[in-house]
C-alpha cells in the first residue's frame, strides 16, 4: 500500500508528491527533537496540523508573545489545498510566508485564506508569530 501524500502539497525531486511521514509527518511526531528547519517548512506543517488536528503541535508552534490559550477545530471543514507563494528571508531570526490555502466548510461552502504570516527564530526554532489576510 502507498504512504498517504503530505496534506501540504509538497513535492519531491521528481515532481511526485511527499509522502507525509517524510515531509511534515517527521515534524508533526517529533516537535521536540525534529524542529522544521525553516519558515516554508514550519507554515506547511502547520497546514499540515490543521487538517490532521494536531491542536498540541499548533499551540507549541505559535510564538508565545502571539499563542491563544487553547485551540478549537471547526468541525466538518475540509482543507482542500495549500498554496505557498512566496517565502522571504529576512534576516537570520525573521521570515515572511505568504501562501493560499482553500477550504470548505461543514456547509459546503468554500472559503480562500491568502496571508502573509511572521515568523521568528527563536533558541534555533522558527515560530509562527501572526499573519496579514490579503
Ligand atoms: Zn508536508
Amino acid at each position: 500500500m502507498k504512504a498517504p501524500d503530505c496534506p501540504c502539497g509538497r513535492r519531491g525531486a521528481r515532481g511526485a508528491p511527499q509522502a507525509l511521514a517524510a515531509c511534515c509527518g517527521r515534524f508533526l511526531d517529533a516537535f521536540d527533537a525534529c524542529p522544521a528547519p525553516d519558515a516554508e517548512a514550519l507554515m506547511r506543517s502547520r497546514y499540515t496540523a490543521f487538517v490532521l488536528e494536531r491542536a498540541g503541535y499548533l499551540l507549541a508552534t505559535w510564538h508565545s508573545g502571539t499563542r491563544p490559550a487553547a485551540l478549537d477545530f471547526e468541525s466538518g471543514v475540509r482543507w482542500l489545498g495549500l498554496e505557498v507563494r512566496a517565502h522571504r528571508t529576512l534576516d537570520d531570526t525573521h521570515a515572511e510566508v505568504e501562501f493560499v490555502a482553500r477550504r470548505r466548510d461543514a456547509g459546503g461552502r468554500a472559503h480562500r485564506l491568502h496571508e502573509s504570516s511572521r515568523f521568528v527564530r527563536e533558541g534555533g526554532r522558527w515560530f509562527y508569530v501572526d499573519g496579514d489576510l490579503r
